[in-house]
């Protein structure tokens, strides 16, 4: 059989390609007593968060359902549905297996990155989750066992007037104090009055001391009681990004993430070995193959992966395996439900090298409703000991928070 978009998405058809179904695998789908189960199903429900969040559900024929979610993106719950016939009859504990079969299977829809990284991603969160429910074990237990008992959280903070410092400091003062958080991070992409073109990079000498203004405002007002970050969207010119990174130095901030475009790894590389000042860069990037670079190039000091866009859970643990030969700690990029925030929990327990989780949800109101346990509590979250992520879906809330024409999922 010539190998075309028909074959391609044909379960039965015969492949040239390299095929891991566990039919052509020779891999038995039968362990005996409860381990014996086939995929029956998998369904997505896109909730309006303040990202879309798609959440997931992969079904068994042993009444078992494993809850994921996948980073938001144009067309990712029909990548989703596109793969559903390449999981169907498969033993879900194969979840390397089947992570490979997708990202094989979907190589011509572009696997290597995009959304069609992040649709699989959110398959291989739920089955972390359904493999931990079988075998009656918590996620992190499946990626090694634990290195703590609870993930500290960062809180990505807004207020109003984003470009006033004094604002700033108010905000992260009230998000330190109310709130309990104790690591924090702010938009260091704004207006400053001083810009003339903002699309050639460039950043006059009015912008950098407006955004020195803001940092050190922020850091002198939290002092010892937060760490804070900032982020700058992958907006500036290698010599701007030296010159900020260099300038604000004096005030040691957590990192400084994102401040040049992400395709040109050499002036990455070059921005991170320049300045004292840790960079933080990771969350657009896919797999450990892309992230790989990053890390041996050291031209990160902190590596920011985004667990349901960048390939789940074990490629997470893969990339902080890379990150923790070169001594490199691990940010999780995360603007997800309680889902997979508590999966990038799981992941953060279980590596050596974790520094904090993100979230960033805290003005929506009922982002912790979503599912039925508490997730962050005084800015940490335990991580729960209940089999696969312990968290459980709230039907009545992701019903009410449901995108316009999206399905509820069907019962177990
Ligand atoms: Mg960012």
């Amino acid at each position: 059989m010539s190998l075309n978009y028909e074959s391609l998405h044909d379960p039965n058809a015969e492949y040239t390609m390299r095929e891991l179904s566990a039919e052509t695998m020779d891999v038995t789908r039968s362990r005996g007593g409860d381990r014996d189960l086939e995929i029956t199903d998998v369904q997505t429900t896109m909730v309006d968060g303040n990202f879309p969040w798609t959440l997931v559900r992969v079904y068994t024929d042993a009444g078992v359902v494993g809850t994921g979610e996948a980073y938001w993106g144009a067309g990712v719950p029909e990548l989703i549905a596109r793969m559903k016939p390449f999981v169907i009859g498969e033993n879900p504990l194969d979840i390397d297996r089947l992570y490979e079969h997708l990202i094989q299977k979907m190589s011509g829809e572009g696997s290597v990155e995009g959304v069609t990284v992040t649709a699989i991603s959110g398959i291989e969160v739920a089955l972390h989750d359904l493999a931990g429910k079988v075998l009656e074990v918590p996620a992190y237990q499946l990626l090694g066992g634990k290195y703590r008992d609870r993930m500290r959280v960062y809180c990505d903070c807004h207020t109003e007037e984003e470009a006033d410092p004094e604002a700033c400091a108010d905000e992260a003062e009230r998000v330190v104090e109310e709130l309990g958080y104790d690591a924090l991070k702010f938009d260091l992409d704004v207006p400053s009055g001083f810009e003339k073109d903002r699309a050639n990079r460039h950043l006059r000498p009015g912008e950098i001391r407006h955004k020195a203004e803001i940092v050190e405002t922020v850091t002198e007002r939290v002092k010892d009681e937060a760490d804070v970050s900032f982020d700058c969207h992958w907006t500036f010119s290698g010599g701007s990004a030296k010159r900020l990174a260099e300038a604000i130095e004096e005030y040691d901030v957590w990192w400084l993430e994102d401040p040049v475009p992400p395709e040109n790894l050499e002036v990455q590389e070059e921005v991170t070995k320049s300045t004292t000042t840790p960079i933080a860069v990771g969350e657009n990037r896919y797999r450990v193959t892309e992230l790989r670079r990053l890390i041996e190039n050291q031209a990160v000091d902190i590596v920011a992966p985004d667990l349901p866009k960048v390939g789940g859970m074990r490629e997470t643990r893969k990339i902080a395996d890379v990150a923790n030969q070169y001594y490199v700690p691990v940010a999780m990029h995360n603007v997800a439900s309680p889902v997979a925030t508590m999966a990038a929990a799981h992941v953060g327990a279980a590596i050596p090298n974790s520094l904090a989780v993100e979230y960033h949800s805290y003005e929506l109101g009922w982002w912790g409703d979503l599912v039925e346990e508490e997730v962050i509590e005084d800015g940490y979250i335990e991580v729960p000991d209940q089999p696969g992520l312990g968290v459980t879906l709230d039907m009545d809330a992701v019903e009410e928070h449901m995108v316009d024409g999206e399905e509820l999922f069907d019962e177990a």
